[in-house]
């Protein structure tokens, strides 16, 4: 396999142990705690120095440490026993896909998405939508689907956040080097390197293309800092959202035109094409392009372009969708419409919204009018989709709009606590993560004794309390501050969660609306109560990051020090602790502006019951026993009374059930049964219908394998 150069800078290792290179340079270890062991085992404090990055990790581990755990027997069996997982995993030829669709030929489904979120150390997603599609690729792999997935590779990533003394976010880029990157150079058929080639206006730019394995999954990501661009263009995909409109509208075209040339180079020839959100929507005219080139009249390109096509909307929020004036569009493809046979006014209608500031081409028109498969990300959302693209489909009322929705799901063994694997490993028998998605095998959980399951939980929550000390011990002295001079949270006080975007529609701040109430629920004597805060605002979210602020101030505030927390820099470790370590975890989106939503998938699956807002999936998994709801699931007069209405609730279900659930129905030993029946009672409903297997499942089901047998008939 082709490598990169720097490869050569690796530390030699030791022949035994040579594969530790084929494990690094397949994301497989993202998802298997027991691949991370066999790096970690080697130098614990150069893993965490290398945020578990197993490729820069053999860059600099020491090469005595490499000769001291090949010589060690129990490391050497560990090691083979994990090697041999890793060759089953990449040779079986049995799959869930062979033994669904035993007809399946090769075709191939191509997704597309501008973020995704795998690992911690490739921060080339932002949020939800970067994640969702890190698991779709995984749990593809773990399936077996025939899939590819595109994106870019953005050298500097998103940013790294920090707060200033006064609590005022800052964002830093550093860049990230490739040779830390489990990334290889593309090639085409014949062995050759893959650099497309898109036109911007005045110029043409060329983009290099990636390959990350994941799993038995390939994602090839472009990136455009290479040599014949000019220096503003070789900064287009440097930075994940970071630019302005020219340079969003230059990305788009470089990750939907781009990306199909790229896959088209890498003789790839996709039988399905799904656009995750409409920043690839591009695409579609590409391979419109493509058919016309070939003689097809447009309309009727367009037709077959539109049958294998799947537009997935992730974006209740008008606002949220991207659109690009005019005048913008038509410097950028001027020359494009007539490689399609159309004018410019046929062109601009593909994508025209009319807004009050006049008419803007919008990516999710585009990905709507050219997809025969269109979906939103909940039930909750497909109605609010249904609502606000009514007016694309004339004559039909808001029921007949025809997009549905498939409700998204985690990726469970990426972000299942170990300790709780192995308690599943016990009780669902060994090979649970076969039949993930069915209810059945999950009521044995109930069987787990809970002054076992207790003490998981503990030690989990003991765990999270000493990460977050030492994160903010790190922050303080960075900023050169003395050390807090209170408490920073206990290690028995129930704990809530709240980590997410700060996007003003999720009130990270709502929890402190009546600030005395709150003080007060805080601090009951011997029923204490402490938050851990963390996310990121988008750097040109003002509002955004002034809710950061706030919150940072209030965690100084007396009455609120040591119990309040705000961590920096959430990413995929930070979210993977908080979701198994604490014992809540709070959500509160103004409804209905949460499509989904996930961490609340992921704390579910932990055994973590879900504290929320009735928005996004949580409608659909809360039944009364496995969590909390707050507030009412109807609309409001204004925000305010919105606002006022679901604090009540959740401070009177915080004060009136939670705690004395959580304290007060405690056996003599201190274990709270009812408490955990509600945890247990979170997994068994949340692991199996809101996993990754089960939405992968019905995209397969609804989406792809019809588009793929439409493929057939139409032939090709
Ligand atoms: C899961 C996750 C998200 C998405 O969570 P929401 O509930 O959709 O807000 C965002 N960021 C990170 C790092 C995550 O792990």
């Amino acid at each position: 396999m082709l490598r990169l150069e720097s490869e050569l800078l690796f530390t030699p290792i030791p022949e035994a142990i040579a594969r530790l290179r084929d494990l690094a340079y397949n994301l497989w270890w993202v998802w298997h705690p027991e691949a991370q062991e066999l790096f970690r085992q080697i130098d614990r404090e150069l893993w965490e120095q290398t945020y578990h990055n197993p490729v820069s990790f053999l860059r600099e581990v020491r090469q005595r440490r490499l000769d001291d755990v090949a010589a060690n027997p129990t490391y050497m069996s560990q090691f083979h026993a994990v090697m041999s997982r890793f060759d089953a995993y990449m040779d079986a030829r049995e799959t869930w896909y062979t033994r669904h669709y035993p007809n399946g030929n090769h075709e191939k489904i191509a997704y597309f998405s501008a973020e995704f979120g795998i690992h911690e150390s490739m921060p080339i997603y932002s949020g939800g939508l970067g994640i969702l599609s890190g698991d779709h690729t995984k749990e593809a792999s773990d399936m077996g689907l025939p899939l590819v997935a595109i994106g870019f590779l953005y050298p500097q990533g998103y940013f790294r956040q920090h707060l200033d003394h006064s609590g005022w976010q800052l964002a830093e880029y550093h860049k990230f080097d490739f040779a830390n990157v489990a990334a290889t150079p593309a090639t085409t058929p014949d062995g050759g390197e893959v650099v497309v080639e898109v036109e911007l206006p005045g110029r043409t730019i060329y983009a290099k293309v990636y390959r990350i394995q994941v799993g038995r999954v390939p994602l090839y990501l472009m990136d455009t800092d290479i040599h014949p661009n000019s220096p503003q263009d070789r900064e287009l995909s440097a930075r994940l959202y970071g630019g302005d409109r020219e340079m969003r509208v230059s990305q788009e075209i470089v990750l939907g035109i781009g990306g199909v040339r790229a896959l088209r180079k890498l003789g790839i020839h996709p039988t399905v094409w799904h656009m995750n959100e409409g920043h690839s929507a591009f695409l579609v005219l590409e391979l419109t392009r493509e058919l016309v080139a070939q003689g097809v009249p447009f309309a009727q390109a367009a037709e077959r372009v539109t049958r294998s096509c799947i537009f997935t909307t992730h974006t209740p929020v008008p606002a949220g969708n991207d659109a690009f004036p005019f005048d913008m569009i038509e410097r950028f493809f001027w020359q494009y419409w007539p490689q399609l046979g159309i004018d410019r006014n046929t062109f601009l209608e593909l994508g025209r919204q009319d807004q009050h500031w006049g008419p803007t081409f919008a990516m999710t028109v585009l990905g709507l009018k050219f997809s025969s498969y269109r979906n939103g990300v909940s039930k909750l959302h497909g109605h609010v989709a249904r609502g606000m693209w009514e007016w694309l489909y004339p004559g039909k009322s808001r029921d007949e709009v025809p997009i549905t929705s498939v409700t998204n799901g985690v990726h469970s063994a990426s972000w299942l606590a170990p300790e709780l694997r192995a308690l599943f490993d016990t009780h669902m028998g060994p090979d649970w993560e076969d039949h993930l998605d069915d209810p059945e095998q999950w009521k044995k959980i109930y069987e787990i004794p809970n002054d076992v399951f207790w003490g998981v939980k503990r030690t989990l929550r003991n765990r999270l309390v000493a990460f977050v000390r030492n994160r903010i011990r790190h922050r303080l002295e960075r900023i050169n501050q003395p050390p807090a001079p209170w408490q920073l949270l206990e290690e028995d006080a129930l704990t809530i969660g709240f980590a997410r975007r700060f996007a003003t529609y999720k009130r990270a701040s709502l929890i402190f609306k009546d600030i005395e109430r709150l003080k007060s629920l805080l601090n009951r004597p011997g029923h204490p109560i402490q938050i851990i805060f963390a996310g990121k605002a988008h750097p040109a979210d003002n509002p955004g990051k002034l809710l950061i602020q706030e919150i940072h101030h209030l965690s100084l505030q007396p009455g609120l020090a040591g119990r309040v927390v705000f961590l920096e820099e959430y990413d995929i470790a930070m979210a993977r602790e908080l979701v198994k370590g604490v014992d809540i975890w709070l959500n509160t989106p103004r409804r209905p502006y949460e499509a989904s939503g996930t961490s609340g998938q992921k704390a579910s699956l932990n055994g973590v019951p879900n504290f929320s807002v009735l928005d996004g999936w949580w409608p659909e998994a809360y039944n009364g026993r496995n969590g909390w709801a707050i507030g009412e699931e109807r609309e409001f007069y204004s925000q305010d009374e919105q606002d006022w209405n679901d604090v009540q609730s959740l401070y009177h279900t915080l004060e009136q059930t939670i705690l004395p659930l959580f304290y007060e129905q405690r056996d003599g030993a201190g274990v709270p049964h009812e408490w955990l029946n509600i945890c247990k009672e979170a997994i068994v409903t949340v692991a199996p219908n809101f996993s990754f297997r089960r939405m992968l499942a019905d995209y397969m089901r609804e989406f792809y394998a019809p588009a793929i047998k439409d493929a057939e008939t139409v032939g090709g």
